[in-house]
């Protein structure tokens, strides 16, 4: 994670500079592995570049012409909770708080939250395109589009629609010690990290110790993971003949 995705997209450093320059300080240290995998991010910039150059309709419409047909659901009240952080999943709404805080996101989360937007919440991807345009100081056309149609299965060598992110698994693989949910989630703070991403599951005393009551102090998940996920394996199979 360089965080230099503002900088390469305003110009202010070229992509060539970064593929050069990256190679002659990790050589040097070693971190070999590191550095195959940082010039393979800049590999995915390209190719999102090559996509909108030949695909200029990448940044509206379905790559993959089935998915005109996909049954989005139209819900502003689970859009906007999403938009806010307050979808009850600690993980997706320390992501979302972030990026409304700081303009940033950590590739991961933005796989996460973005998962969750479609698959769990069967929203269109291209909300969550145009939220993430709104609030990315890393906002760019071509690797925001070709991003979210990866996501949701829609794009040129995209995600396959039964890979859906569990918020859960997730949260305790990336976020280990809690420390950036905690963060963004202050609410959370003193609840254990054995509940950290199902304060849901927490007993009551562990809650009143937290001083977390939820419901008004940090929401009840506003959809469950097992449905929603059986619901999107069935409307992703909808159109998956066609
Ligand atoms: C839903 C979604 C939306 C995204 N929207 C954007 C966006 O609007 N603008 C943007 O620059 N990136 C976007 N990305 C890609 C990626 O998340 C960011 O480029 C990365 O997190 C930026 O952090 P970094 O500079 O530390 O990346 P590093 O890991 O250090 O990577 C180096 C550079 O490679 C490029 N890069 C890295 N990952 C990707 C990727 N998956 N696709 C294309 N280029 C990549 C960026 O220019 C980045 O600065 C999006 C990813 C997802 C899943």
């Amino acid at each position: 994670m360089s965080r230099l995705s503002p900088h390469i997209h305003f110009g202010e450093v070229s992509p060539h500079q970064v593929w050069y320059q990256s190679q002659q300080m990790e050589s040097s240290s070693g971190r070999i592995k590191d550095l195959e995998h940082f010039l393979s991010e800049l590999g995915w910039r390209e190719f999102s570049y090559n996509l909108l150059f030949h695909f200029p309709d990448l940044i509206g419409t379905n790559f993959q012409k089935k998915f005109d047909d996909f049954p989005w659901k139209d819900d502003s009240d689970l859009l906007e909770r999403w938009q806010k952080g307050n979808t009850g999943y600690p993980i997706v709404d320390a992501g979302m708080r972030e990026l409304w805080q700081t303009g940033y996101m950590h590739n991961r989360v933005r796989m996460v939250v973005g998962s969750f937007l479609v698959k769990n919440l069967l929203i269109d991807w291209r909300e969550g395109e145009r939220w993430f345009w709104d609030c990315l100081v890393d906002a760019d056309l071509a690797n925001n589009a070709a991003s979210w149609q990866w996501v949701a299965g829609s794009g040129a060598d995209a995600a396959p629609y039964f890979r859906i992110f569990n918020p859960v698994t997730q949260g305790t693989k990336f976020d280990k010690d809690g420390e950036y949910t905690r963060k963004f989630v202050p609410e959370l703070e003193k609840l254990p990290n054995k509940f950290l991403f199902t304060p849901w599951e927490a007993p009551q005393n562990v809650l009143e110790e937290a001083g977390i009551e939820l419901g008004k102090d940090y929401p009840y998940p506003i959809i469950d993971l097992k449905q929603s996920r059986a619901r999107a394996l069935e409307a992703f199979a909808s159109i998956k003949k066609e």
